[in-house]
């Protein structure tokens, strides 16, 4: 059974290709790596794939139904500087955004969607910023908040945007626990990635990205310096070890 499957999908900005010809299939219950340098389309691919952005050409399946009618068990982690931080909201409200599709949009949430919501925002260490500002709140704090709005959403198929990108250590640890829990509970992750050192560790699958796919499978298959040198043309030098010396900690 595939979580997702993916099929042909090309996105032009401006005319200007930035994915062709993406085909790739997820299996349930699996957590992958899309990885690729700057501008390979990453962030582009999974909002195509959400359907944020039109497409050229493609088509796009969640457990074998077109995505369309699949919505409701998508949950999807933004880029952190792609959200508006600015926008004036507080972290419960934010994490229980993430109810509306059981909620209902313009209807309160009941007292046990609240007890929810801040069950999840306990699960992140974030009880006690429940009513700050997120304006107001660090890179790693937004960042836990998303998570546990992605937490309350109680979703099928997860798609995070560099969720590691600028947090602390401790943060990072808190996600890759997430992540490692919802695969656990037979969830399907996907997970836009730039840390070569930690893809060993942390991922099942790896979709290798530079506009169109250069490979795609399971992490020890496609993790190769061949292939890594494919994706980033010259500029993999400095990582020469990088796929050898990953393996610390489980
Ligand atoms: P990644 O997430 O892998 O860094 P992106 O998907 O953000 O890459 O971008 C892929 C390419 O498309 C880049 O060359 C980028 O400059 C371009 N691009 C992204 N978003 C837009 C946009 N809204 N308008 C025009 N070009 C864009
Ligand atoms: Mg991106």
């Amino acid at each position: 059974m595939y979580a997702l499957s993916v099929k042909d999908i090309s996105v032009t900005y401006d005319k200007q290709l930035a994915l062709e010809n993406v085909s790739f299939a997820v299996p349930e219950g699996s957590i992958t790596g899309i990885i690729g340098p700057n501008g390979a389309g990453k962030s582009t691919l999974i909002k195509s794939i959400l359907q944020l952005l039109p497409t050229l050409s493609g088509n796009v399946e969640v457990f074998h139904k077109p995505i369309k009618s699949q919505k409701k068990i998508i949950g999807y982690v933004p880029q952190r500087s792609e959200v508006d931080w600015d926008f004036p909201t507080n972290a419960l409200d934010v994490v229980l955004m993430g109810r509306y599709n059981h909620i209902g949009l313009f209807k309160r949430a009941n007292k046990k969607e609240v007890t929810w919501a801040k069950t999840c925002l306990e699960k992140v260490g974030m009880q006690d910023y429940a009513t700050r500002q997120i304006s107001q709140l660090s890179g790693g704090q937004q960042q836990r908040v998303f998570l546990a709005r992605a937490m309350a959403q109680d979703a099928k198929v997860y798609f995070m945007d560099e969720p590691f990108a600028g947090v602390d250590a401790s943060t990072e640890k808190a996600i890759i626990q997430l992540m490692k829990e919802w695969k656990a509970e037979g969830k399907t992750v996907l997970v836009v990635h730039h840390d070569l050192q930690t893809v060993n560790d942390y991922f099942d699958h790896v979709l290798l990205l530079n506009k169109s796919p250069i490979a795609y499978g399971e992490t020890q298959t496609v993790f190769t310096l061949d292939n890594l040198e494919q994706a980033y043309g010259g500029k993999i030098a400095f990582l020469q070890k990088a796929p050898a010396t990953v393996k610390e900690s489980t």
